[in-house]
């Protein structure tokens, strides 16, 4: 594969960027290629700058369950455009997205549109902590949760990827109030909640783990950190920026049947374009300014133009659910089994999969960490060399999509059972 004017392009953007990229993990350091320079997608394919066409299991990193481009989407978009790209003002798109979002996250009685998924896990620990008047905050190892000060830490994407334990940066006292607990591991929780229980405002968790990796939860552990915040009167967050409308329509609460006090979504709830969402009991979001005391702003959250890409996604997503999930699920079944007939360490649920290169079953931090990411790397290549799209980095997750056809899972299944 010829990739000369990526290869062009990197170098030029690293006189301007650091690392040449505007997010860490696509710098592909890990897997020793330059970075694709995209010049278009659509459907299941995206294109390069070298004139490249690749099937594409990034999908921008989950936001893209349709497929690029999708035509209604775009054309939802350019009708929006033509009436003004932001009014920093109300208009009624927001209740149309709030109430598509809340019939399938009831959970969500109240919420806000913010603009990434980072400021809605920044904003939803911040009402959680208003809320119940307490500092602490229990994350587990592993977890992604964007990138505020308190939440680097033993966070996974891009950190675990990189090898970097935490960020410079961050001020010992931003992070001393957030408890590490181990993911799938019941008694790391009762722990902390036995020596900090009434000082612990919330537990927050990525109720299927993507950012090591795709890591399950196990049978139970999800009821038991209902439970077990339930008992401790603390809030339970599920951040579903990637689980949101992906797992399900109604996300992992809908299909592992528990329901968090507050959740935050991304990625697919802006159908491509930067949108995020956090929200949940209403006796908690009514903490939120102006209403209550725990501040939250925005210049451009709740953006027409997003707002409208989210509407039609979830439309989209709403009146062809049966056959969107269904296929999703046949389609990354056969990845799968085409990949543990090849002798791969698979984890997947539903439409995001990775394969582990260890021989331990990955059920946390830990033993995400015993993959060998040079073998890792080799994949990748080879995957890249066959015209296959994935994440340049171990600890991430593969996303299916609706545009993928039949063909382009025939063609990933040859290239995954010629890898040596
Ligand atoms: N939470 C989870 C679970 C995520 O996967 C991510 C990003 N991949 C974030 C939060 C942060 O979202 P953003 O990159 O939009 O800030």
């Amino acid at each position: 594969m010829n990739i000369q004017n990526s290869e062009k392009f990197y170098a030029q953007a690293q006189n301007f960027m650091p690392g040449g990229v505007n997010s860490p993990v696509r710098a592909c350091r890990a897997v020793g290629r330059a970075p694709l320079f995209i010049d278009h997608a659509k459907g299941s394919k995206i294109y390069d700058v070298d004139g490249n066409e690749y099937i594409d299991y990034i999908c921008s990193w989950g936001p893209n369950i349709l497929g690029h481009a999708n035509e209604r989407v775009i054309n939802a978009v350019t009708e929006t455009c033509q009436r003004g790209l932001t009014f920093g003002a109300c208009h009624s798109g927001e209740i149309e997205l709030a109430k598509l979002i809340k019939k399938h996250f009831p959970s969500m009685e109240m919420l806000r549109l913010v603009n990434s998924g980072t400021e809605a896990v920044m904003s939803a620990i911040r009402a959680a902590r208003g809320y119940t008047k307490r500092d602490k905050i229990v994350k587990f190892e592993g977890c992604y949760h964007g990138h505020s000060d308190g939440l680097l830490v033993k966070s996974g994407s891009g950190l675990l990827t990189n090898s970097i334990p935490d960020s410079a940066g961050v001020p010992k006292g931003y992070t001393d109030n957030t408890l590490l607990a181990k993911y799938n591991n019941k008694e790391s929780v009762e722990k902390l909640f036995e020596e900090h229980g009434d000082d612990i405002a919330c537990v927050i968790v990525e109720p299927c783990a993507a950012n090591m990796g795709v890591v399950p939860p196990q049978e139970g552990f999800l009821r038991f950190l209902r439970d077990i915040t339930l008992k401790y009167n603390s809030l339970l967050i599920f951040d579903e920026v990637i689980t949101g409308f992906r797992l399900s329509i109604g996300g992992a609460q809908k299909y592992y049947n528990v329901k968090p006090d507050l959740t935050t979504l991304g990625k697919i709830v802006g159908g491509g374009m930067p949108l995020a969402v956090y929200g949940g009991k209403k006796e908690v979001m009514q903490c939120v300014a102006p209403l209550g005391s725990v501040y939250q702003a925005g210049t451009l959250s709740g953006n027409p133009v997003a707002v409208s890409a989210g509407i039609e996604t979830l439309k989209i997503l709403e009146e062809n659910e049966a056959e969107i999930y269904t296929r999703l699920e046949k389609i990354s079944l056969q990845l799968e089994n085409a990949m543990q007939e090849s002798g791969m360490n698979v984890n997947r649920v539903g439409s995001i999969m990775t394969v582990f290169f260890t021989n331990e079953k990955v059920k946390d931090y830990d033993t995400a960490k015993t993959a060998d990411t040079a073998r890792f790397a080799e994949y990748f290549r080879h995957m890249q060399d066959n015209g296959i799209y994935t994440a340049p980095s171990q600890f991430e997750a593969m996303f299916v999509s609706f545009a993928h056809t039949d063909e382009d899972i025939d063609k990933t299944i040859n290239a995954i059972k010629s890898l040596e």
